[in-house]
């Protein structure tokens, strides 16, 4: 269950071949930036003293091995769902999304048991190490630009918590991503509330509500903190205000289990006046899991008749859902395909 490598760990070797740490930066930078084109064409690094040059293609070599592309699934909406191995051979998935953004995984299985989620039938296997969840990124920009990473793939962030606030202090430093452009979402946790507020980089927060009901949240999130709504909401909302933007509120819509009059009432009354964004998403459906998924045409009358009554709210595909590839939904196929 050990993470297989922090970022510390990647940057020791090199310290003890008497780099300096801010020789360690710029490789690293060089290394999280590297674009396409980049490839076959680093130049030779002066200014390191000779023994940390000699070590330097090793170094890459295990920095790159920590997240191989496995396979690319694009979708019709310009985003592509990526497998991507890990080095003692477990898989996760990233998204790449519209507007140069990218979904990372923090956890290969998930604890949280979410019942309409593929991920979160399996249970957690492992921690993902925060120099993997930053490889992630170094991979996906060698595809494309990513500007913007949201921490909403396979596990949830807040059960990873020194590895997610390592990677984000990363990418938002080296890896030159705006603070705001890092999203953290959580089912909510007490860890992240107050962590958050502490780190170096402070991002963006989400929290996944999906329904105003307690008693509903605690079946359809059976392992998650069992905050009433009204107090999550007020727990996000004080981070959102101190750091200057606002929260996201994530919400799964699930046909004829949270789209009824009685929870868009609930949500109104929730919402009013909070500095935040609801984030809609019609769920992806997964095949054997009893959740169905609405049409567009009814997510989108939802989302007016949130909007008229004062709900800021952000109807969204699941990023290429059109490959039938919702969160785990690769990992697994690919597992039952692998030889046992
Ligand atoms: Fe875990 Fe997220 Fe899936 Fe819930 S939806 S089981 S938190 S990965």
């Amino acid at each position: 269950m050990r993470p297989t490598s922090l970022i510390a760990d990647l940057e020791q070797p090199l310290i003890d071949l008497g780099a300096k740490p801010v020789h360690v930066r710029r490789l690293l930078r060089t290394w999280l930036n590297a674009l396409p084109e980049d490839a076959g064409r680093s130049k030779p690094e002066h200014f390191l003293p000779q023994a940390v040059r000699e070590a330097l293609p090793g170094w890459r070599t295990m920095l790159d091995g920590l997240a191989r592309l496995h396979s690319q699934h694009p979708g019709e909406d310009g985003s592509a769902r990526l497998l991507v191995d890990l080095a003692d051979g477990q898989q996760v998935e990233s998204v790449l999304l519209q507007r140069d953004g990218l979904c990372v995984s923090t956890q290969v299985g998930c604890a949280v048991g979410c019942v309409f989620c593929m991920t979160g039938r399996e249970g957690l296997i492992r921690q993902v190490g925060s120099a993997e969840i930053v490889a992630q990124v170094a991979l996906a920009r060698r595809l494309r630009r990513v500007r913007k990473v949201v921490f909403m793939g396979m596990g949830e962030p807040a059960h990873n918590l020194d590895n997610v606030m390592a990677a984000i202090e990363l990418l938002g430093t080296v890896g030159g991503i705006g603070h705001k452009e890092l999203v953290f979402s959580t089912v909510g946790d007490e860890r992240v509330f107050e962590r958050l507020p502490q780190g170096p980089v402070k991002p963006a927060l989400a929290l996944s509500l999906h329904t105003t009901k307690a008693d509903l949240r605690a079946r359809l999130l059976p392992r998650a903190p069992r905050y009433e709504p009204a107090e999550l909401l007020a727990r996000g909302e004080a981070y959102a205000r101190a750091t200057g933007y606002p929260m996201q509120v994530q919400w799964t819509l699930l046909r004829g289990v949270n789209d009824g009059a009685d929870e868009l009432d609930a949500l109104v009354e929730l919402m009013r006046g909070k500095y935040a964004v609801l984030n809609m998403i019609p769920y992806n459906s997964v095949p054997d899991l009893p959740f169905e998924r609405p049409d567009w045409d009814e997510a989108a009358a939802i989302a007016r008749h949130l909007h008229r009554r004062g709900v800021l709210t952000k109807l969204r595909q699941s990023a290429g859902q059109d490959v039938d590839g919702g969160c785990g939904q690769l990992r697994a196929r690919a597992a039952g395909e692998r030889p046992v």
